[in-house]
């Protein structure tokens, strides 16, 4: 005689157990290091800091907190500035700090900016010489962090960072965001003793690199003074998800993804595929030159094809954009459009022109 209720434990239950233990499992039992981890105890923390770029999945990471009941007074935003505050307008959306101010506002959540003085654009042109000091607004008021010149070389760059996902030598996400996150971290006594986690937005689908990240893991600041956990919420997420969770919260998609661009990462970024190009030729030819300018300075190109910006921008169509509110905003550097969806004022929510599209744009 078959025993049916076994059978069925053994065939669906026992399964199902097991995988959501998996998910559980540390990848490595000693140090806390978890493959997957889509909960964890808010409630442990002190201290709950979110990487935000103004992008759809750090903002994806900011409603997870919402949905899991985060203590709202435990948050606050960081904004690592990738053009710095000193008025090079290189790299980034003009609009993007206003942005990301505007979001804190409207979340009632506090925002601190972080950068490197003068930007990608400082540290590119390096040469014979140290990086500029840290900047860091803390609550406390703006910390400038200088270099230790005994320890640190002088060094020269002057070239972009290269393609890849090596961050030695695309230099720019950790010269300009992991490097300032460190240090932001390291240099508030606010923090020590304390129990500190530190959010990111990175998902596993978009890159082979990123399919292997850890979910939770100890932040490389984690020591005896504080102890610091790395949490990447939305890791596991699909893009579906993350718009889901906009949508669900009435947050508009941001300006970018209104464009056409599939990714809210630099406005000239290093990873921009031919048509990004050609659309910023079309609508912000400034921008484009600039980046051609130093390419030819330089002598040598960010495209690993050996073709500059100008004659990849000229082998593709530029996005049509039919979205012209964006396209204003997209010009100025204060951000004019809401953050939420308001029905009755004519912002309703919808899915941008750029939610699912493969244009190459951000980091991998
Ligand atoms: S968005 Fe692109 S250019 Fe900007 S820091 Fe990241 S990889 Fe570098």
């Amino acid at each position: 005689m078959t025993c049916q209720p076994h059978s069925f434990d053994d065939q669906f239950v026992i399964p199902a157990l097991q995988a959501q233990l998996d998910l559980f499992r540390p990848s490595d039992q000693n140090n806390n290091v978890f493959y997957s981890a889509p909960v964890v105890d808010l409630d442990d923390y002190d201290n709950i800091i979110v990487c935000i770029s103004g992008g759809k999945d750090s903002i994806a990471c900011l409603l997870q907190l919402d949905d899991l009941g985060a203590d709202k007074s435990k948050i606050e935003l960081w904004h690592h500035d990738v053009d710095g505050a000193e008025g090079s307008t290189l790299m980034d959306w003009s609009f993007m700090r206003d942005y990301n101010r505007h979001l804190a506002r409207d979340f009632n959540i506090p925002v601190y900016f972080s950068w490197l003085e003068g930007g990608f654009e400082a540290e590119m042109l390096k040469q014979d010489s140290f990086s500029k000091p840290h900047k860091v607004e803390t609550p406390a008021g703006l910390l400038t962090l200088s270099r230790n010149t005994n320890r640190a070389k002088p060094a020269t760059r002057r070239r972009f960072p290269q393609v890849g996902a090596d961050l030695k030598t695309r230099w720019c996400s950790s010269v300009l965001k992991i490097d300032v996150g460190r240090r932001a971290l390291t240099n508030q006594q606010r923090f020590n003793d304390k129990k500190v986690l530190f959010i990111t937005g990175e998902r596993r689908e978009e890159s082979a690199n990123r399919s292997k990240y850890n979910q939770f893991e100890p932040h490389t600041n984690s020591n005896n003074v504080r102890q610091v956990d790395a949490w990447r919420p939305v890791l596991h997420w699909t893009k579906e998800q993350i718009w889901d969770a906009l949508q669900r919260h009435s947050v508009l998609a941001p300006v970018p993804y209104r464009l056409g661009w599939s990714r809210s990462s630099c406005m000239t970024c290093i990873f921009n595929g031919a048509r990004i190009w050609a659309t910023i030729k079309e609508h912000f030819p400034d921008r484009l030159e600039a980046i051609a300018a130093y390419e030819q300075m330089f002598g040598t190109t960010i495209s690993r094809q050996g073709l500059n910006v100008l004659e990849l921008a000229s082998k593709a169509r530029p996005i049509k954009i039919e979205d012209a509110e964006a396209l204003k905003q997209a010009l100025s550097e204060r951000y004019e459009l809401p953050v939420f969806a308001a029905e009755a004022e004519g912002q309703g929510w919808s899915l941008p022109a750029g939610a699912y599209g493969k244009e190459g744009c951000g980091a991998s």
